[in-house]
Formats: C-alpha cells, structure tokens, sequence
C-alpha cells in the first residue's frame, strides 16, 4: 500500500499560519495538509475558524496541497466539498471523522455525501475508548453510508488510558489491535503520535515504537511556533521535527 502522509495544524488559526504550513508541506511529501476547521473540545475555548477559515483551505487547494478537515455534521461535509472543490476543481480533499463523534447516523451521512465525489477522501478515528468491535462497528457504518474502501483510510489515535501509564500517554496506542483491524478491514491504517502521545517527547518515542508495526502511514500535528499555539499546544512539533518523526516511523 502507498504510505499516506498527513500533516498540519492541530487548528487552522490564521492565514499567515496555513500560508506557512502551505510552504512547508511543498518542500516535503505531505499528501493532505490539516486545515481544520472545527475543534471539538473537552471544555469551551477555541473552537476553530469554523466557516470563515474556508478561505485558508481555499487558498492550500489553489497552491497545489491538499487541504484536510475534521467535519462534525453533514452540513460541514456538505459546506466544505461545495466551496473547495468548485474553487480548485483539480485538488483532493480528505475529510475526517474524528473520536468524540460517535453518532452512527452522522457517520453514515457524512460518507455517503463523501461517496458523492471521487476527489474526496474520507478518514475515521477509533473511538477514545478500548473497544476492536466498536472500532470496526464505525469501518463498517461508513461503508454502509456509501464510501468506497478504495477512499476511506483509518486512523489509529490510541485509547484513553486505564491503569499503568509511566509515560503519560494521552492515549495508549494498542498496535496489535490496528494490525488486526488493518488486516480485517483491508483499509490502511495511518498512527496519529500527536493524540496518543499528547507530548513532543512521546510523539517522538511512539514514532519510534510505531515503526515494527509498519502502518500505512501518520497523521502528525505540525505548527510553526507550537508555543503559540491556540489548540493541543503541547504535543504539536515543528517542521524541522516533522522530518525526525518521519524517520523515526520508517515512512
Ligand atoms: C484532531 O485530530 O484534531 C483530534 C481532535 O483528534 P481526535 O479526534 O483523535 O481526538
Ligand atoms: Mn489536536
């Protein structure tokens, strides 16, 4: 399988923030870039650019770099595939399903108007909680929504941790379990270090466990001045760190 490389923002912030990102991934193979729009988060703050920052995903398509977007609601599936694919008819796009989103009918919905358009890509997180069957309960509502397997990636994201946790994950990859998933499902499966790990430091360290495994790809939180950050500060690297985490996973 071609490994899959997304990268990007934990939050689109600004357009001086995308147009660097923009140059960034240019110089590196970077199949989708994240300009994403919604945040869902623990507790009220930033909640993203939401509509307004369909401009910046406008402006990644138009420069030749696919844009990439967490959706919520068929509306937001719906309002991002209408405004980016008409303004850049040649670009892809991957839309995402992210962990907290765990209504079955929304997740149907959004891959069958996915399904519309062959431009568009749809990748699905597991579920914050430790579950294989639920995990492939989700696998299988989008394929009953519509999408073809040919366009769906998974993503790996790790599990709330229960018990030992001497590294403070944020969540506690189970790479068996993405293998077995992987090897059921027969779609790829990409590892986000960036939610599992929760810190640059255990970005770096599952990159590196993650590398045996060999998955399909990563799906990395890259900005460039994580400090200022407006969302998951902490965790996201730099693009100088970017190329050491790809390394690290063997990619
Ligand atoms: C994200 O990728 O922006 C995100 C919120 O991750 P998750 O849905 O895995 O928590
Ligand atoms: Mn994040």
């Amino acid at each position: 399988m071609k490994t899959i490389i997304i990268a990007g923002p934990c939050s689109a912030e600004s357009n001086e923030q995308i147009d660097i990102a923009i140059s960034e991934a240019k110089k590196r193979k970077v199949d989708f870039l994240r300009v994403n729009l919604w945040k869902p988060r623990t507790k009220p703050g930033f909640e993203g650019l939401k509509e307004e920052g369909i401009k910046l995903m406008i402006n990644a398509a138009r420069n030749g770099v696919n844009p990439a977007t967490e959706v919520l609601t068929p509306g937001q599936a719906d309002f991002v595939m209408k405004r980016v694919l008409s303004a850049a008819p040649q670009t892809k796009l991957l839309l995402w399903l992210g962990a907290r989103n765990q209504n079955h009918f929304i997740q149907q919905e959004i891959a069958k108007l996915a399904s519309r358009d062959k431009r568009v890509s749809l990748l699905v997180k597991n579920q914050p909680w430790t579950n294989e069957e639920h995990w492939e309960g989700i696998i299988e509502h989008v394929v009953k929504g519509g999408i073809s397997k040919t366009v769906l990636i998974n993503c790996h994201r790790g599990f709330s941790p229960i018990g030992k946790n001497p590294y403070g994950f944020r969540n506690s990859p189970d790479f068996e379990m993405a293998v077995r998933v992987r090897n059921k499902t027969k779609i790829p499966v990409v590892f986000d270090p960036s939610h599992a790990g929760g810190s640059v430091e255990n970005v770096y360290r599952l990159a590196r466990q993650a590398k045996i495994y060999a998955l399909d790809g990563i799906m990395v939180e890259v900005h460039h001045d994580p400090k200022n950050a407006l969302t998951d500060s902490k965790q996201q690297v730099t693009w100088s760190q970017f190329d050491d985490i790809i390394k690290e996973m063997g990619l």
